[in-house]
Order: C-alpha cells, then sequence, then structure tokens
C-alpha cells in the first residue's frame, strides 16, 4: 500500500457519546487511520467528560474549530432529567451543539446523501432539499422561567447609558412557563449571506421562511433583513447563476415542499431547521443519510452528523449485539472536513481521498451491502441487511481496492 497521506495542519476532532462514540472509532481505525496520517487536535465531549470539566471542554473545543478554521464532531447527549440521574450530573449543562453553534455563529447546511437504489418517500421529488439552518439564538440561547402563580410579566431592555424601555407581555391568570429569547441583525445578516454564497456555489434557487404574519417584529425582522441582504449585496449575483429568491410563510413553505421537485436551499430559522432537517432525512430515506456542516461567517466550519447517539441501539449494543447502525452520515462528517481541510491548505491528495471514500461507502450500497435502514427502503431489497461492523468492513475492502 501506498504511505499514508500527509496532512499540513490539523483538524479539531471532537468525540461523543453512545453508540455514534463506538462508530466513531471504528470508522477512524478502519477507513482514515490506515490512509492518512491524520493530524488532529482532540477533544472529548463525551457527557462524562463534559460533566468532569463542569462543560469546559465544550468551549475549548469550539474555541478550537476557530483557530485551526475545520472540525469534525461525533454526535453528542444533550442533558435532561433523565439524563441526569442516569449519568449522575451535577448540573444540566446546556446542549454542546448550542453551545459551539453560539460560539461560531453561522449557519447549519444539512443535505440528505443519495443513493441511487433508494427513492424518497415523497414521490415528487426528484432533486435533493438542502436545509440551511440558522444556527444562533432563538430558543437555543433563551432565558426561560417557570412562573408559580399570577402576576405580571414585563419584557424589560436597559441600554448601556441606562435608558428603559418596558413592554407588558401578560398578565398571568396562575402558574405557567416564560420564554424570553433574542437574535441579532449582524447573525441574520451573515445568516442570509452564508445562505446566497452556498446557494450560488450548488447553483439551487433559495427559499427562506419565516412566520411574520404573526410574529411582526421578530420574524418580521428576519425576513426584512434577508430581504436587504439580497437586494443589496446578492441580486445580480444570484440572476448571473440563474438562481431566484422568494420568502414565503413557513406553513406555505412546508405546503410546497412536499407538492415539488426539490432541488432548492431552504432557509429556515434556527427551531424551524432543526425540525425541518429531521423530515427532509426521513422523507429522503434515513436520519443516518444526512450530512450537517455549519459554516461560520468568519470562516470556520464544522462537520458532523445530522442524527443523534442512537441511544436505542446502544443499549442494545452494550447487551452484546452486533446492531446495524448507519455510519454513513459519520463517514461523510469525516470526508467533509478533510476535504475542506485539502482545500484550505491546497493539499489535492487528501481531497482526492475523501472524495474516494464517500464514493465507497455510496458504491457498497447501491452494491446491495447497506444497514436495515437503507434495506428496508431499498429497491431491489439486499439479501440481507449488514450489521455495523460489516458494513464498515464492505467500504473498507472497496477503498483498499480502488487505492491498490
Ligand atoms: P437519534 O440518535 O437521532 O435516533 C433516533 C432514531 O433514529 C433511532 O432510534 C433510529 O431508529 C434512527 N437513527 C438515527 N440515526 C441512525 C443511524 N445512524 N442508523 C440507524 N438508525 C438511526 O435521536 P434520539 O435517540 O432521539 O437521541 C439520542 C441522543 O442524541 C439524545 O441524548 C440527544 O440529546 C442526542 N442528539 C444529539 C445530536 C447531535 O449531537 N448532533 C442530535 C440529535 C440528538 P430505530 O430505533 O428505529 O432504528
Ligand atoms: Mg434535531
Amino acid at each position: 500500500m501506498a504511505a499514508r497521506i500527509p496532512m499540513k495542519n490539523p483538524i479539531v476532532e471532537i468525540d461523543g457519546d453512545e453508540m455514534t462514540r463506538v462508530l466513531w472509532a471504528l470508522v477512524k481505525e478502519k477507513l482514515i487511520l490506515p490512509y492518512v496520517d491524520l493530524k488532529a487536535e482532540y477533544y472529548d465531549l463525551s457527557l462524562t467528560n463534559r460533566e468532569a470539566t463542569e462543560d469546559a471542554v465544550t468551549a475549548e473545543s469550539a474555541r478550537a474549530i476557530s483557530r485551526l478554521g475545520v472540525g469534525v464532531k461525533c454526535a453528542t447527549i444533550t442533558a435532561n432529567e433523565a439524563r441526569k440521574t442516569e449519568y449522575h450530573l451535577k448540573a444540566l449543562y446546556p446542549s454542546p451543539n448550542a453551545t459551539i453553534r453560539s460560539i461560531l455563529d453561522g449557519t447549519v447546511f444539512r443535505k440528505p446523501i443519495v443513493v441511487s437504489c433508494i427513492k424518497p418517500s415523497v414521490s415528487t421529488w426528484k432533486k435533493p432539499i438542502v436545509i440551511a439552518r440558522h444556527a444562533y439564538g432563538d430558543i437555543y440561547k433563551s432565558a426561560e422561567l417557570l412562573i408559580p402563580s399570577a402576576g405580571k410579566v414585563e419584557l424589560v431592555y436597559t441600554d448601556t447609558d441606562g435608558f428603559e424601555k418596558r413592554i407588558p407581555v401578560t398578565e398571568m391568570t396562575g402558574s405557567g412557563v416564560v420564554l424570553g429569547m433574542h437574535n441579532l441583525d449582524e447573525s441574520i445578516k451573515s445568516f442570509a449571506r452564508s445562505c446566497f454564497l452556498y446557494a450560488i456555489d450548488e447553483k439551487l434557487p433559495v427559499w427562506f421562511s419565516a412566520k411574520d404574519t404573526i410574529s411582526k417584529i421578530y420574524d418580521g425582522r428576519f425576513k426584512e433583513l434577508f430581504n436587504q441582504i439580497y437586494e443589496t449585496e446578492f441580486k445580480g449575483k444570484c440572476a448571473a447563476a440563474g438562481i431566484t429568491y422568494f420568502y414565503t410563510l413557513i406553513d406555505d413553505a412546508v405546503a410546497r415542499v412536499v407538492k415539488g421537485e426539490g432541488g432548492f436551499l431552504w432557509a429556515c430559522k434556527n427551531y424551524d431547521g432543526d425540525v425541518m432537517s429531521d423530515m427532509i432525512a426521513s422523507a429522503s430515506g434515513s436520519l443516518a443519510m444526512m450530512t450537517s456542516v455549519l459554516v461560520s461567517p468568519k470562516g470556520p466550519v464544522e462537520y458532523e452528523a445530522a442524527h443523534g447517539t442512537v441511544q436505542q441501539h446502544y443499549y442494545r449494543w452494550q447487551k452484546g449485539e452486533k446492531t446495524s447502525t448507519n455510519p454513513v452520515a459519520l463517514i461523510f462528517a469525516w470526508t467533509g472536513a478533510l476535504a475542506k481541510r485539502a482545500e484550505l491548505d491546497n493539499t489535492p491528495e487528501l481531497g482526492g481521498f475523501a472524495k474516494k471514500l464517500e464514493q465507497a461507502a455510496v458504491a457498497a450500497i447501491e452494491n446491495g451491502e447497506m444497514t436495515a435502514d437503507l434495506a428496508r427502503l431499498a429497491v431491489p431489497t439486499p439479501v440481507k441487511a449488514l450489521d455495523f461492523w460489516e458494513y464498515i468492513d464492505a467500504v473498507a475492502s472497496r477503498l483498499y481496492r480502488g487505492w491498490l
């Protein structure tokens, strides 16, 4: 075999939890390390290590991505009460993804990985739909309050000179809940810019959806700034690239999406993007066939899988079962990061390897070697569904053969 491919600069490697942590190690061992002399700065974001470092490791990993420019991240548990008990946590740490996104800002692009033997469950879709999820603010960086009894709720803003503006939210008639959230003009504008840059690059029309008829000021601001960025910075460039931009209400967008042919970039607010990307991923085949990349307006990028830690599979794996968990999105997170590193460092050999690995992962599936989530949907139906170990071996042997 040829010598391993050298890397000029390191990437940030962020390890995670449960089943994806198991897959992560195997993908690295069998698909990356035999070919690449990996330079990586490693951060362990397992819940156990986040607890041990009182979550300091999460912010450190995000700052490392800012510094080095490229990161690859495994799925991580977002702690809740059940996890607090399960892992004996001192505190409910915030979602690591929310922490990383609030440091890097930016937009998450989610794109289904297309394989020829799987047809989307929406029969009219002919091309993939890419979701652009605004990755800053809204409910992901909000303040919440449990209200014990009746009383007045107000919104108060105090500017840096001490000037105060106060409006009523509601008169609570009894116990309940309140939520205060925000966004920043700069973040919304950079969201719009990232969307247009990505869309021009990929030649995709842009749809942006929000709910400005109800949220006239908050969502209205999103609509206004998105339009402003389009009109002042991108109108000519979009026309030159032959792509269009249009704004519509989120409910209208949903209706159009399931009747349309696909093949566009759907720019969504943070929560809409969270929900809609899982819908697009599932309807395109499987949650495990969705890539996800966070693009910061300052330049750095972080690649991950769109799915979570596949908790239920992990419990079965712990009992000794070789589960049929699909590692494709994790493989594409690695290839995305390596290809980006190659582009920034001008090391085409590394970029070429990333492409070969992606081709091997797709070719295995198209040749009938796939995990159960895909085997259920594939035409023709494969003889058997592989466990994750067998699938990774199938990709490894294709990669090896292609390498010789
Ligand atoms: P999940 O891990 O995405 O899994 C939900 C279900 O989707 C699984 O039970 C499985 O269905 C299917 N699935 C997802 N990925 C799969 C894969 N690679 N191969 C095969 N099937 C796959 O979501 P969850 O179970 O709701 O969440 C588990 C943990 O992940 C939570 O603690 C959550 O906080 C965390 N999470 C992390 C991230 C992230 O770090 N990016 C994102 C979302 C959730 P079947 O059981 O039917 O096979
Ligand atoms: Mg989600």
